[in-house]
């Protein structure tokens, strides 16, 4: 059924677009509408003052657009306690926080979007996406993704396996934008979390091409165990697979921080700002840095930034945002394609996700020899990151695939 070589050269940054800029977003964290610990407002805030562009709110299955009013408890484990409500009157006056009692209980009205919207969203800004993370699950695997740009709320579908409820949560998404006329895109979350998804579910991904390579909650295992591979080695045998035997095209990867804790900083929580993307869009709004995305035009990060990323047929350039003192090495990964060993005509595959390269010179720079499928660039600071996921992490970007040689039917 297969297979003739062919150049399939991505080409990001330089000259043609150069009136885009690059935006930081992070596409995933909680508030008090689902699990998160923080008042909508008090977590956009923080976004908003740590140098971001665009926020995607994603709580589990809901969005924040109804009246709803969360209980008031001073107990161990309270989300919301009167100390935290006077802490967001102190912050924002009496006026800006509701409150009320019902049979004896007091309760805090949570502020909608559309609400924060008025209070934080500036043209070319500050953006907010609306978005959901849909929360489904087969047996005990939990799959998660999340849903951006939406109109309103969608369901998890479920389905007969955990590839089936993938599928069908990402047609959701998929349909939702159909229906609304709008773009949406979805992302498949944290595949290592209560070990829920494999390599093979995560290759076979139809309509959609996202996945979170680094995810910034205490419990999600980004780097496996010894018996479950981490989120980087899944990137590679995934991508392997979509570019050969199942011809689906790339897989990109971001970074997020899932936040849920908004109080417990910096140490031993799930805090905001572990992890983020940058996109490189026209400007800012929903439809340019989806569009963005699509294309692969982004990078995802832990700390470290990039000012450029280069790639023609013959080499990918990587233009570090260096700060003084600090080292960076820079690690090509790919996977190669091999001469012919087994005489079926078809061309033999190298090691999955070889580290082809790795240089600390900025820009760092690696020439295609041509048999990759893909490259791939990982750059490590040796700067620690200051609220890590795992302790002895290091900041770092992951650059998304490039691909060199692909197959075709
Ligand atoms: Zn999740
Ligand atoms: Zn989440």
């Amino acid at each position: 059924m297969r297979r003739t070589l062919i150049l399939l050269p991505l080409v990001l940054g330089s000259t043609a677009c150069t009136t885009n800029h690059w935006y930081k977003g992070n596409t995933h964290t909680h508030t008090l509408w689902s699990d998160g610990d923080g008042a909508p407002e008090l977590v956009a805030q923080w976004y908003v003052e740590h140098g971001y562009d665009f926020l995607v709110l994603s709580d589990h299955n809901i969005l924040s657009n109804t009246d709803r009013w969360f209980p008031v408890v001073d107990a161990p484990n309270s989300r919301l306690t009167s100390e935290r409500v006077d802490d967001l009157i102190a912050r924002y006056g009496p006026d800006h926080v509701q409150t009320r009692e019902v049979d004896g209980k007091r309760q805090m009205r949570l502020h909608t979007l559309d609400e924060l919207r008025a209070q934080y969203e500036k043209k070319g800004q500050f953006l907010f996406i609306q978005g959901e993370e849909i929360t489904d699950h087969f047996n005990n695997a939990p799959v998660h993704l999340n849903g951006m740009n939406l109109v309103d709320l969608i369901k998890p579908r479920g389905g007969a396996s955990v590839r089936d409820v993938i599928q069908n949560d990402i047609d959701a998404v998929i349909e939702h934008g159909h229906e609304h006329n709008r773009p949406t895109l979805a992302h498949v979350n944290h595949p290592n979390f209560g070990w829920g998804l494999t390599i093979d579910d995560i290759a076979h991904i139809r309509g959609e091409n996202f996945f979170e390579v680094y995810n910034g909650h205490r419990s999600v295992n980004n780097y496996g165990d010894k018996t479950h591979p981490g989120t980087e080695q899944m990137w590679d045998a995934a991508l392997t697979q979509r570019l050969t035997e199942l011809d689906l095209g790339p897989l990109f990867g971001l970074a997020t921080d899932d936040a849920h804790n908004h109080y417990q900083l910096p140490e031993g929580h799930s805090n905001p700002g572990r992890g983020w993307i940058m996109v490189r869009a026209r400007s800012l709004d929903a439809e340019s840095i989806l569009d963005a995305m699509h294309r692969g035009d982004f990078y995802a990060s832990s700390g470290v930034t990039l000012n450029k990323i280069e790639s023609d047929p013959h080499k990918l350039t990587i233009h570090i945002d260096a700060e003084p003192g600090v080292a960076y090495t820079t690690r090509f990964v790919g996977t190669r394609l091999k001469a012919d060993a087994n005489g079926d005509g078809q061309p033999d595959l190298g090691d999955v996700g070889e580290v082809l390269d790795e240089t600390m010179s900025n820009p760092a720079t690696y020439e295609f020899a041509g048999d990759e499928l893909y490259v791939r660039a990982v750059i490590i600071s040796s700067k620690p990151h200051p609220n890590p996921f795992a302790k002895g992490d290091h900041q770092m970007a992951w650059v998304q695939p490039i691909m060199v040689a692909a197959t075709t039917r």
